[in-house]
Parts: structure tokens; C-alpha cells; sequence
């Protein structure tokens, strides 16, 4: 593995649909060590990422697919290696998935959700692990190469820990993502700023669509579940821009005695759907089973075809049957 990535000169990045932080700090913290490597390496995500993100080194060369997909099959097509990060199958990067699938690349997955196929040939799968940046740093460091982490390949590092394990806070931390973040702060990270770039620079219109989402909170009937659904008019009268409903579906989580959280969007052709829970409830399977969807055992996401109002009556039904079994 290590042979290959020095062996390869043109490196591909490649993450997720509706790219997080996690999936964003990743693929920028690896293309810019690659970089330090004297690699050619570009970014290519399926679709735009939110706008507070764009602080971070490297974002504005990404190439965002759905906007240029000829080039990003050019560049797809005579890459010699492709960097697979933060998801485990080709259905979640769109139409990315053939040319990955095409291409004569080796592929190399780097990931931390449950259940991976079986695409890549070279795979770093944790499970265990908070995100997928951790394991970049992980990565680094199994190269040999902790000390070409500079500032800005640990804002990448960083964004990723904390969006993802919600500021240090879910039970998949683990002491070595605090060493992580020792390390990264001793090479010169702000983690305050950081904080300030993800978080703290919400518009008013932001904190008025959450006002009116959390006025919508409902519960179902004996059981502990809470869920918020907002429609596409909703959405445009709060200025939706891509992001704003980034942690909302958290809120739910936050009440007293629930144990599973849901936050119902619809989009353009489809509705898009985040779940969450608490313990040993695996939502991740909830979204395989009824919504066409995956991810982790605590925060998984799916998606639903049929409109968006048939779809919160099958999302109660899809509930009760589920905590019934
Ligand atoms: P979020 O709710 O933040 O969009 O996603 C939560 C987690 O579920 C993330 O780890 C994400 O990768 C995963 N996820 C979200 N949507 C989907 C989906 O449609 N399919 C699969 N397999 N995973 C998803
Ligand atoms: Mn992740």
C-alpha cells in the first residue's frame, strides 16, 4: 500500500453526496500532504459543499461533479490512484460511482462506516473510529510522515474530529483522538477559530429556520422518538442555502427520554431523511430497511421517492414497525 501511493503521480480524491466536514477536512488534509509529497492530487466531490467550509486550504480547487462532470471524467479516467474517503459504496457518490468503477486506477477506500463493499483494492475500514480524518492522520503517520503535518493539513484533520464526533462528544472518541488533537494543536492549529468558522457564523435567516423547525418538533405516540420535517416552501421562505440544516436533527435528540431522532427534508426529486439514537438502537439498520439508506449504528441517513408527505406517514409507520421487532 505504502509503495503504491509513492509509486502513483496522479491521485484523485474522492468523497460523498452532500459533503460534511468530515468528508471535505479529509480529502483537503490528504490532497494537501500529498501535495507535500510532490504528488499531483485533485478533489473531486459529487455535489457543492456548505459555504463554511470554504475557509479551508484547497477548497476552492475542488471540482464539484454535478457542475463539471466531463472533466471530472478526464481527470477520473487517467488517474493512476483514487482515494475513496469517508464512504464504503459507490451509490453514495452519484454518477461518480461508474467512472470510479470504470477507471483503471487502483482504488484505495479510506472509511469508518459499518458493512463495506467490496470495490477497492487497497481498504482502511475502522469502524471504531470517530471519522475519517482520524484515520488520515492515522494514515500519515503509518507512512512515516507525521512531521510534514503542517497547520493547515490539521485544519483539515480537525474539521473532520469535530464535525463528526460532535466537538469530542460521542462515545466512538477514543484517547487517541485527543492525542490526535494534542498533535495538531502542537503544530499550530486554532482550535478556537476553527470552532468560530464552522460554527459561529450562522445568518439571521439561519437561526430563524431553526427557530421555526424546532416550533415543529413532534413526538410519536408512545414511543421515544421525536422527528422535525420541513418542505421545500418552508426551506425558501427561511433563504435555505446548502448547510442550514446541518445539526438540526440533533435537537430532537436532545429531549428527555428519546432515544431516536429523525430530520425529514424535501428536496428537489426526492426526500432526504438524517436519523440518530442513542445506545445500541442501530438507526444505520432502520435506514437500509426502509429508506434505501446507511451509515453508523448512532447517525445514519436515507432517502425516500414518494412525495414528501406520504413520506413522514411512512416514516411514523416505518417506526413503529421497527421498534416493534
Ligand atoms: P447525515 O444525516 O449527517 O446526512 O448523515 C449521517 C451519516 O449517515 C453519515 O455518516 C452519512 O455518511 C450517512 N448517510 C447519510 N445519508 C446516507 C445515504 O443515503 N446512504 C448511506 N448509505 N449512508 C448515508
Ligand atoms: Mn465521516
Amino acid at each position: 500500500m505504502k509503495q503504491k501511493v509513492l509509486n502513483s503521480s496522479k491521485i484523485v480524491i474522492i468523497s460523498h453526496k452532500n459533503p460534511d466536514g468530515d468528508a471535505i477536512g479529509s480529502s483537503l488534509a490528504l490532497k494537501n500532504y500529498l501535495i507535500k509529497k510532490g504528488k499531483d492530487a485533485t478533489v473531486i466531490l459529487p455535489d457543492s459543499f456548505p459555504n463554511f467550509y470554504d475557509w479551508l486550504q484547497g477548497s476552492e480547487n475542488i471540482l464539484i461533479a454535478d457542475k463539471n462532470i466531463d472533466k471530472a471524467k478526464d481527470i477520473i479516467e487517467t488517474a493512476d490512484l483514487i482515494f475513496c474517503l469517508d464512504f464504503n459504496d459507490l451509490s453514495r457518490v452519484g454518477d461518480l460511482g461508474e467512472l470510479i468503477a470504470q477507471s483503471k486506477a487502483s482504488k484505495f477506500m479510506i472509511d469508518h462506516h459499518q458493512n463495506p463493499s467490496d470495490f477497492a483494492d487497497f481498504i482502511i475500514s475502522r469502524t471504531e473510529a470517530c471519522s475519517t480524518a482520524q484515520l488520515i492522520f492515522e494514515f500519515i503517520e503509518t507512512m512515516g510522515d507525521l512531521s510534514l503535518i503542517n497547520k493547515e493539513i490539521a485544519e483539515g484533520i480537525y474539521t473532520g474530529l469535530i464535525t463528526d464526533s460532535g466537538s469530542f462528544k460521542y462515545s466512538n472518541v477514543e484517547s487517541k483522538t485527543h492525542l490526535i488533537a494534542a498533535h495538531l494543536l502542537d503544530v499550530g492549529l486554532n482550535h478556537t477559530r476553527i470552532h468560530d468558522l464552522i460554527f459561529d457564523q450562522n445568518n439571521l435567516s439561519r437561526l430563524h429556520l431553526l427557530g421555526h423547525a424546532l416550533s415543529k418538533i413532534q413526538l410519536i405516540d408512545e414511543l421515544p422518538v421525536a422527528f422535525i420535517a420541513l418542505s421545500r416552501n418552508e426551506l425558501r421562505k427561511f433563504n435555505f442555502s446548502k448547510g442550514d440544516t446541518e445539526g438540526l436533527v440533533n435537537y430532537c435528540l436532545s429531549i428527555k427520554g428519546i432515544e431516536m431522532a429523525a430530520f425529514i427534508k424535501e428536496d428537489v426529486d426526492l426526500v432526504k431523511m438524517s436519523f440518530r439514537s442513542k445506545g445500541s438502537l442501530r438507526v444505520n439498520d432502520f435506514a437500509s430497511t426502509f429508506f434505501s439508506g446507511g451509515g453508523h449504528i448512532n447517525a445514519a441517513g436515507g432517502r425516500s421517492e414518494v412525495s414528501f408527505d406520504e413520506t413522514v406517514i411512512l416514516f411514523k409507520k416505518s417506526v413503529n414497525t421497527f421498534l416493534s421487532e
